[in-house]
């Protein structure tokens, strides 16, 4: 099975990703190529499988750590009012979760994060602001 993700997952480990924050055992922490919510990030399961209940045991266990730990790294860094967390995969039904950090300020805070994709590339960021949020990250661990 090929995706867009397995192909990515495989460039990672011939070349450096430049938005890799984190490898875990089973996923890759990945800052998200767009920053309208600020600390979005996507996880990324290395192996392909298509719903979480595909993913054989205990590989599953660890990924859900996997996400915790994820989770709380984000969390402390950018102390949002509440985490968002999404899995669809109706466009690439190869696993991964989007981390969508909501804020106070945000007019839009009880919508789903996606209601906004139309901003996103408006918030695309520059390499060098991008290694200023993985460094944060990548201490956090
Ligand atoms: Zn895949």
């Amino acid at each position: 099975m090929s995706c867009i993700l397995c192909d990515r997952i495989k460039s990672l480990k011939e070349l450096d990703y430049p938005l890799v924050i984190h490898e875990f055992k089973n996923s890759y922490l990945m800052l998200g190529e767009h920053q309208y919510y600020k600390g979005y990030c996507v996880l990324v399961l290395k192996d392909h499988h298509r719903e979480m209940t595909d993913i054989p045991s205990p590989e599953r266990e660890e990924f859900f750590q996997e996400m915790m730990m994820a989770s709380s790294v984000i969390e402390k860094v950018f102390k949002p009012k509440k985490m968002n967390m999404c899995s669809l995969g109706n466009v690439v039904d190869h696993v991964h979760w989007h981390f969508f950090p909501r804020y106070v300020d945000d007019p839009h805070f009880t919508n789903p994060p996606w209601l906004q994709m139309h901003h996103f590339n408006s918030a695309t960021i520059t390499q060098d602001m991008s290694a200023q949020i993985i460094t944060r990250l990548k201490a956090a661990f």
